[in-house]
């Protein structure tokens, strides 16, 4: 039996039996939903998206995010065919009709002729005579589960908070105080160049805001999750304003790059941004909202903003945690566990974050996967690719200038500040003349990218015969 067994059918693992699946070697993918939901998940559907439905920005040149978008559709990933097929205009960014996404990954995979899916709870360390096994449960691994794990490794896996930023019926938004408009007017894929409704804010309005997130109730604390660190990608909205009054002002409610059409003489202080939620435009999330207020008062709190007076909530934010392994210390370069190699990790739980990430990782995963299943050996990708550079984040790797080492290691999502500095950074433009101040970033992220692109097609070509010939 050289079956792989994937357990989870979430972002990383729907995309790892996929791969696995389409390198010929028959694939068990077990799933726990409905019968055993988690706390962020709604529906039976694989692949659902618990939060955002943004997969961020599509600029495979400019963004490092855009650049995995870029080097997983080379790879034939699943979640990007059906990401790609379910968009929603949203500037830059490549968001998503989320149960349309989560329709087209389950058809997919129901429809493979070598995938079966069991929709039952691995509920402990999977059976000895499962050789070759993908463990992609994510970050609300159920705790049967997490604590077969924890038994084996003797490194606690760590808690941490995530949090969801509330969603708004879009009938609900006061369209004479919001206008549409994108940040600098950018024009993203499907999208006008107006795709977000942006809410302005004057000082006082501002500091009325911030003095109620201060005062606002929390919800408490559970005794596993004191003492965790945020993830700084991910503060909710009170603890950024604890932190200083102006401190929203520079992150999510940042007033550059748009413009009142009603009193464009006057710059708003503040600017609260929504981005459509569902195909249908009818949900929109405040981004970057994810708050840990309790219900009353957020929604008092969120009701104070211009536009918002009367707004329905679909969804209020909230607060999960996050389950995730000290990967350097305890994942070899083939994200095999050390202590028993039969068991491979993917997704959030190996300590990338974001649903792209955790894709990318569960593509990996299956890769190297199939090549064990077939006895042969897949080398990894270059450290210059952002799957590379990910991957060498996650298992420790090459990359000695950006790697801190696993004592404290933390989940990252894919940045350019993973990849190694190129051998020379561009100083001239095209036509000869100087490049200063941002176009010399610019121009690094551009070089960096496109050494990426060229790099993954040559390892595609070396290593992936079947990948390159389709
Ligand atoms: P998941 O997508 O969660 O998939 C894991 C799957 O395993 C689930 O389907 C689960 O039901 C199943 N499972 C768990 N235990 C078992 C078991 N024992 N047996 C069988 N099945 C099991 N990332 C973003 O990019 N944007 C966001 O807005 C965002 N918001 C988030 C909000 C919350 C509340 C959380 C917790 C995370 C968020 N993330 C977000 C981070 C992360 O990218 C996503 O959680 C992503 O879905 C992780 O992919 P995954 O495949 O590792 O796990």
């Amino acid at each position: 039996d050289n079956a792989v067994h994937v357990i989870g059918a979430g972002l990383a693992g729907s995309e790892a039996a996929w791969q696995v699946a389409n390198a010929g070697i028959p694939v068990i993918l077990h799933e726990m939903r409905p019968h055993q939901m988690t706390d962020a998940h709604r529906t039976d559907g694989l692949a659902e998206l618990v939060c955002s439905n943004s997969f961020r920005s599509d600029d495979a040149l400019n963004n490092a995010v855009g650049l995995l978008h870029a080097e997983m559709r080379k790879l034939g990933s699943l979640i990007m065919r059906c990401a790609d097929a379910n968009q929603v205009p949203a500037g830059g960014a490549l968001a998503v009709d989320r149960d349309g996404f989560s329709d087209a990954v389950t058809k997919a995979l129901n429809d493979h002729p070598l995938i079966t899916i069991d929709r039952a709870e691995v509920a402990g360390l999977p059976p000895a005579d499962w050789r070759n096994v993908i463990v992609a449960t994510g970050p609300l691994t159920s705790a049967a589960l997490a604590d077969g794990i924890r038994g084996l490794t003797d490194e606690n896996a760590l808690a941490f908070f995530d949090a969801i930023a509330p969603i708004v019926h879009k009938e609900s938004i006061n369209m004479e105080i919001a206008w549409f408009q994108s940040r600098y007017d950018k024009v993203g894929p499907g999208g006008t160049g107006a795709d977000y409704i942006n809410c302005p804010m004057t000082r006082e309005q501002y500091d009325d805001f911030i003095d109620a997130l201060l005062a606002g109730e929390k919800t408490d604390f559970k005794e596993w999750e004191t003492n965790t660190p945020y993830f700084d990608g991910c503060l909710p909205i009170e603890v950024m304003a604890e932190r200083g009054r102006e401190t929203l002002r520079h992150g999510p409610m940042k007033p550059v790059g748009l413009t009142n059409p009603r009193d464009p003489l006057v710059k708003p202080y503040a600017i609260v941004q929504l981005r459509q939620d569902n195909k249908l435009g009818t949900l929109y999330n405040i981004v970057g909202f994810q708050t840990k207020l309790k219900y009353g008062p957020q929604q008092q709190a969120l009701r104070m903003i211009p536009g918002l007076q009367n707004a329905e909530f679909a969804r209020l934010g909230g607060l999960h945690r996050n389950t995730f392994l000290n990967s350097p210390k305890l994942l070899d370069e083939q994200l095999r566990l050390k202590a028993q190699p039969r068991l491979r990790f993917a997704g959030q739980m190996t300590g990338c974050e974001g649903y792209v990430e955790s894709a990318s990782v569960g593509l990996i995963a299956g890769l190297y996967a199939a090549a064990d299943a077939k006895s042969q050996s897949l080398a990894p990708p270059p450290v210059t690719t952002a799957l590379g550079s990910l991957l060498s984040h996650i298992t420790g790797g090459h990359i000695e200038t950006v790697d801190a080492g696993p004592r404290s290691f933390q989940p990252m999502n894919i940045n350019f500040g993973l990849f190694p500095p190129l051998a020379q950074a561009p100083t001239k433009k095209p036509d000869g003349s100087r490049l200063r101040g941002n176009e010399k970033t610019v121009a690094k992220k551009q070089a960096m990218s496109a050494r990426a692109l060229a790099d993954m097609d040559s390892w595609i070509a070396a290593s992936l015969p079947v990948a390159a010939a389709a």
